[in-house]
C-alpha cells in the first residue's frame, strides 16, 4: 500500500480506476491536519473534502510541540521541586529520572490520540485523506504523490518547521531538533542547546531537571530576548544558576568527537571556547512551510520570511484560498491558530458575514523554570512608540503568599496607558506565571481599565493573585501622578 490512502477508494473504487482519474476535484482542500483538522464539521457533510497531511494528525502541538513538551515539563517541575524544599524544613531530594519510562508515559498517551484522529477522518464518507506531502502546481491545483487535485476552496494550515541555521560542520554531525529530541532513547549526559528562545529554554529545563548537564549557546546576550527586557534579564540571571551559558556566541564550527559533538565558538569579549557534549539540539526558531508547499505556483503572496500573507479574515491574495496558524506568521501559538481555524470555518460558509482574526494582543507563556507569562507591549516597544506610558513592577514577595513562599526573584510588571488607564502590557516571571497572567488577559481582552480590574472584583486572600491586584493598584497610583493623565 502506498502512502496515499483515500477512504472513498477503499469503499467504492477499484484501484485500477485510479489510473484513469487524472484530476480529483473537491469543494474543499485542507493542507495540514494540525489546527486545520478542526475546520471540518457536520455543516460540510454535503461537501467533498480532501484532507492532506504528510505527517501526524494533530500536527505540531499535539505530537511534537505544546502537549508532549508540557508533559515532560510537568515531570521536570516535580524533579526541581524536590530539590527546593529544604528551606521549608521539608527534606526531599531528586534521586533519578527514568527517561524511557517518562517518554513512554508521554507518547503512550499521545500516539493513540493521533491514530484515533486519523482513522476518524478516514471513516468519514465525504473526506479523502491524502497521507503525503502536497505542493501547488496552479492557483487551485495541488500535486500529491503524482496525482493532481483541485479545490474550489483551499485552506492552507501547513504550519512551520524548525529552522536549521548554516553553521560550518553542522551537516556532518548528528543533531536533534524539537521534532526528534523528545523521543530519544537515552537522556543526554551533556546536552548542548543552540538557541535562546522558548523552545531552547523549555527543553533545556526538561533535561537539566532530570540530571543532564546543559549548555545553552546563544548569539544574543540574553535568553528569551523577545520578552520584556526585565523579564529577559531576570530569566537569564536565574538560568545562569542552572545552565552553562555561552552568550553573545559566534559558532565557528561544529564537529564530531568520540564523545559526541564539539561546538567551537567565540563569545563577545571572551576568547575561543570549545564545548563538548553527547547530544546537540538545534532550537534556533521556526520557519513557515510555504516554500515546500510552493505557494508561488499558485500566485500566493508571502512576506520576505515566507509567511503567507493574509487579510483580517484569513484570505490570501488568491480568491478562495485561506491561510491559518503558524504559516501566516501572525503568531506561533496554538491558541491563536485554533481561533483562526474557527474564523475560517465560519468564513467558508458566510462570505457576506466574514469573521475577522483576533487582533487583540496575543497572550503567551514560557514553561521554563521559572515560568514566564506575558501579553501586550514590552517596555522596549512602549518606549519605541514614544507614547506616554506608566511602568511599574511588583515583587511576588510583597504579597502575602509570595512572602510565605520566601520568593525573592519573581515579579509582575505592568505597562499602562495613563490616558485610557488601560493595561497595555503585562509580564510575569515566577511560580505559575502562565496562570497569573491570565488574570490580566481577562481584563485586557474585556476592555477593562486598571481601575475596573483592581476594584471591580474581590481578590481572595492570601492567594498569589494578590500580586496582580497589588500591581494594578501600583499602576493606578502611577496613572494618578502621571503628567500625561487627563486633568479631571
Ligand atoms: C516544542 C514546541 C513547543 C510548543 N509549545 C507551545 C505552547 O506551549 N503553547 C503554544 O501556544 N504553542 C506552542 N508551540 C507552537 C504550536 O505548536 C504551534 O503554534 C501550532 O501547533 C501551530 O499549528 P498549525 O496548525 O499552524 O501548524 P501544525 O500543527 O504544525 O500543523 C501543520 C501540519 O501541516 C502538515 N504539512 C506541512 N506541510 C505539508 C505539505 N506540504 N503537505 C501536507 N502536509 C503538510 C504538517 O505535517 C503538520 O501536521 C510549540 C511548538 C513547539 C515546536
Amino acid at each position: 500500500m502506498s502512502f496515499l490512502r483515500r477512504s472513498t477508494y477503499s469503499r467504492s473504487r477499484a484501484p485500477s480506476t485510479r489510473q484513469t482519474v487524472a484530476v480529483q476535484h473537491y469543494d474543499l482542500i485542507i493542507i495540514g491536519a494540525g489546527s486545520g483538522n478542526s475546520i471540518i464539521g457536520p455543516e460540510m457533510d454535503h461537501w467533498r473534502i480532501a484532507m492532506v497531511e504528510r505527517g501526524l494528525f494533530g500536527g505540531t502541538c499535539m505530537n511534537r510541540g505544546c502537549i508532549p513538551s508540557k508533559m515532560f515539563i510537568y515531570a521536570a517541575d516535580l524533579a526541581v521541586q524536590a530539590t527546593e524544599t529544604a528551606r521549608y524544613g521539608v527534606h526531599t531530594e531528586f534521586h533519578d529520572a527514568d527517561w524511557p519510562a517518562i517518554v513512554q508515559r508521554v507518547f503512550g498517551r499521545i500516539d493513540p490520540i493521533e491514530a484515533g484522529g486519523r482513522s476518524y477522518r478516514q471513516s468519514l464518507p465525504n473526506v479523502d485523506v491524502y497521507e503525503h506531502s502536497a505542493h501547488f502546481v496552479g492557483p487551485h491545483e495541488l500535486e500529491v504523490m503524482g496525482e493532481h487535485i483541485t479545490g474550489d476552496r483551499i485552506v492552507i494550515a501547513a504550519g512551520a518547521r524548525p529552522f536549521v541555521p548554516e553553521i560550518p560542520g553542522l551537516d556532518d554531525v548528528p543533531f536533534h531538533t524539537s521534532d526528534t529530541i523528545m523521543r530519544i532513547a537515552r537522556r543526554p549526559q551533556h546536552l548542548i542547546v543552540l538557541g535562546g528562545g522558548f523552545i531552547a529554554t523549555e527543553l533545556g529545563h526538561v533535561f537539566r531537571s532530570f540530571g543532564s548537564e546543559v549548555t545553552v549557546v546563544n548569539r544574543g546576550h540574553r535568553l528569551l530576548q523577545a520578552e520584556d527586557i526585565d523579564i529577559s534579564h531576570r530569566f537569564t540571571e536565574l538560568a545562569a544558576e542552572r545552565f552553562d551559558l555561552a552568550l553573545g556566541a559566534r559558532i565557528d564550527r561544529v564537529r564530531m568527537t568520540p564523545k559526541g559533538v564539539a561546538v567551537e565558538l567565540t563569545c563577545d569579549g571572551g576568547g575561543p571556547r570549545t564545548i563538548e557534549g553527547d547530544v546537540l539540539l538545534v532550537a534556533a526558531g521556526r520557519i513557515p512551510n510555504s516554500d515546500q508547499l510552493r505557494v508561488e505556483a499558485a500566485g500566493i503572496a508571502t512576506d520576505d520570511r515566507g509567511n503567507v500573507l493574509v487579510d483580517d479574515f484569513g484570505r490570501t491574495n488568491v480568491e478562495g484560498i485561506w491561510a491559518l496558524g503558524d504559516i501566516n506568521g501572525r503568531h506561533q501559538l496554538k491558541h491563536m491558530a485554533n481561533g483562526e481555524a474557527k474564523a475560517v470555518r465560519h468564513n467558508l460558509f458566510h462570505p457576506h458575514d466574514l469573521r475577522a482574526y483576533d487582533d487583540r494582543p496575543a497572550p503567551h507563556a514560557v514553561f521554563t523554570h521559572p515560568q514566564v507569562g506575558a501579553i501586550g507591549v514590552t517596555e522596549q516597544e512602549a518606549i519605541a512608540s514614544g507614547a506616554p506610558v506608566c511602568i511599574i513592577t511588583h515583587q511576588y514577595g510583597d504579597a502575602a503568599y509570595g512572602w510565605a513562599m520566601e520568593d525573592t526573584s519573581s515579579f509582575c510588571k505592568l505597562i499602562g496607558d495613563p490616558v485610557t488607564r488601560r493595561v497595555i502590557g503585562a509580564h510575569i516571571i515566577g511560580y505559575q506565571a502562565s496562570l497569573m497572567v491570565q488574570l490580566l488577559v481577562q481584563g485586557m481582552h474585556l476592555g477593562n481599565t486598571a481601575d475596573e480590574m483592581a476594584h471591580g472584583q474581590v481578590w481572595i486572600h492570601p492567594t498569589l493573585a494578590e500580586v496582580v491586584e497589588q500591581a494594578l493598584l501600583k499602576l493606578i497610583d502611577a496613572f494618578d501622578s502621571s503628567s500625561a493623565a487627563p486633568a479631571v
